[in-house]
């Protein structure tokens, strides 16, 4: 399998580079030249498969030429026996057709395990066998950090730096990173905002003269394609299970930076009948209002109760608007450069193309309390304020009654308690088991100025050799 840039000018990479490969040198994102594709009998049998079997059905035409299957397997299976849950990904029902996908049973209470804890995993076999060692660095507002540390804490061939922006993560999401032991992990308490976290890293990559030339360094936002596609499995898991294909499923998404509603449509195209994708946001609207005026412009960050969905735009948006404008990469480096001079405007054929699939929807913090709150009073299920804007989309989205819709639950609720709270409940959210002893467990955390110079100097001299 090859990929291939959104921006058309760089060269075409297989799975191991672009797996060691942040944005593609021509600015773009990296994308599968072509899609595997499954039948009908093919969706009809993956009923009978546990989650790991499904994952390695669906991840190894991705993998095929690197990985031998073999080896993919022990991979995968390793990964996700790692989850607290042995179905991996189980559903809840709400209501009538109303179900929850829990994808929070990983180490760090997230969706983000179910990439990065594959992503660690993948790189550390293939720097085994390249001989190589990399430099893992990101910024982090919360969930991402703490998911890519679990993920990559045993990979002997990787030291891995993660800024944070100082006093402004939640307790949880800050121990949850900086209590985890090893000395290849360096948690980075920058004095700044997470923007300032975010340039610094940019700039990392931009010129890396800092590091020994044989280091390369890998970014594991959500931008790297490997994270994409081991979201694309609990799509086919969560759809074969309530009838597909012979049923055709909707899903509502609790959207970002689109990573994991572009794994739902992947899994459209690859021949899982969806009837709709559902892109469900906070106040932090840029998706919503593109849909709904064709307008596309970044726009000021506002902070939510449901954190890691506050962007100001949306990065893998670029892969989907790569297909609808006919996967002409010159027309998406000419849009995206007029993106960041100011606003673009879709054409109404790109549009059409994304209406007949994607809805969406604009949830702010007091519909996501009272849905919260009204959740709990129907079924004593407690959602995460993340959660909670997908139910809500999902039953504000106008689907066929006959349809079931599939809400994303992406995160557990214990790892926001404040939302809870503010929803009215006094119900104690307390963390799972594995967890429970996190606010006694010691922390590992450097405190740096808000300065480039001062971070690269301490990543260099904090290298293992
Ligand atoms: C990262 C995250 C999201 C957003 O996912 P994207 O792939 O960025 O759209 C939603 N909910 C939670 C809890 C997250 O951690």
């Amino acid at each position: 399998m090859k990929y291939i840039s959104t921006r058309g000018q760089a060269p075409a990479l297989n799975f191991e580079d672009v797996l060691l490969t942040g944005l593609a040198p021509d600015g773009g994102l990296y994308v599968p030249e072509t899609l595997p594709t499954f039948s009908a009998e093919e969706i009809a049998a993956m009923a009978e498969l546990d989650y790991p079997q499904l994952a390695q059905k669906i991840v190894a035409p991705f993998v095929a030429d690197c990985i031998p299957a073999d080896d993919l397997r022990a991979i995968i299976e390793d990964t996700y026996a790692e989850f607290r849950h042995t179905a991996v990904a189980p559903m809840v029902q709400l209501a009538h057709n109303q179900w929850v996908l829990e994808l929070f049973h990983g180490p760090t209470l997230a969706f983000k395990d179910f990439a990065l804890q594959l992503l660690g995993r993948l790189l550390d076999y293939v720097l085994e066998r390249r001989h190589r060692k990399v430099v893992i660095m990101g910024a982090t507002s919360g969930d991402t950090g703490s998911a890519a540390i679990e993920g990559c804490k045993r990979c002997s061939n990787i030291d891995i730096f993660i800024l944070h922006p100082h006093q402004r993560v939640s307790e949880v999401q800050r121990r949850q990173m900086t209590t985890v032991v090893g000395d290849n992990i360096h948690n980075l308490a920058v004095q700044g905002n997470f923007d300032d976290c975010q340039a610094m890293v940019k700039a990392c990559f931009a010129d890396r003269s800092f590091l020994p030339e044989d280091r390369g360094l890998v970014a594991v936002n959500s931008i790297n394609w490997a994270r994409i596609m081991a979201q694309i499995v609990y799509y086919f898991y969560a759809a074969v299970a309530l009838g597909a294909p012979a049923r055709k499923v909707a899903f509502s998404v609790p959207t970002g930076n689109f990573g994991d509603i572009f794994a739902g449509y992947l899994a459209q195209r690859m021949g899982l009948p969806v009837e709709r994708l559902i892109i469900a946001t906070n106040r932090n609207d840029v998706l919503h209002r593109a849909l709904t005026t064709a307008t596309y412009s970044r726009q000021t960050l506002h902070h939510t109760l449901s954190p890691s969905m506050d962007i100001s735009v949306s990065s893998n948006f670029e892969r989907l608007l790569f297909d609808l404008y006919d996967r002409d990469g010159a027309a998406i480096a000419d849009l995206m450069a007029r993106f960041d001079a100011g606003a673009i405007h879709f054409s109404d054929t790109a549009m059409a193309r994304a209406h007949s699939l994607f809805s969406s929807a604009c949830v702010d913090d007091t519909q996501t309390c009272a849905q919260i709150a009204a959740t709990w009073d129907e079924c004593e299920y407690l959602l995460d304020p993340h959660s909670a804007i997908g139910v809500r989309a999902a039953l504000e989205s106008g689907v066929d009654a006959a349809v079931p819709v599939v809400t994303l639950a992406t995160a557990h609720p214990a790892k926001f308690p404040d939302a809870v709270r503010s929803a009215g409940l006094t119900e104690e959210v307390g963390l799972p088991l594995h967890l429970r002893d996190l606010f006694e467990r010691p922390e590992r955390c450097e405190v740096l100025p808000n300065d480039l110079a001062a971070v690269r100097a301490f990543m260099a001299d904090n290298l293992r050799d």
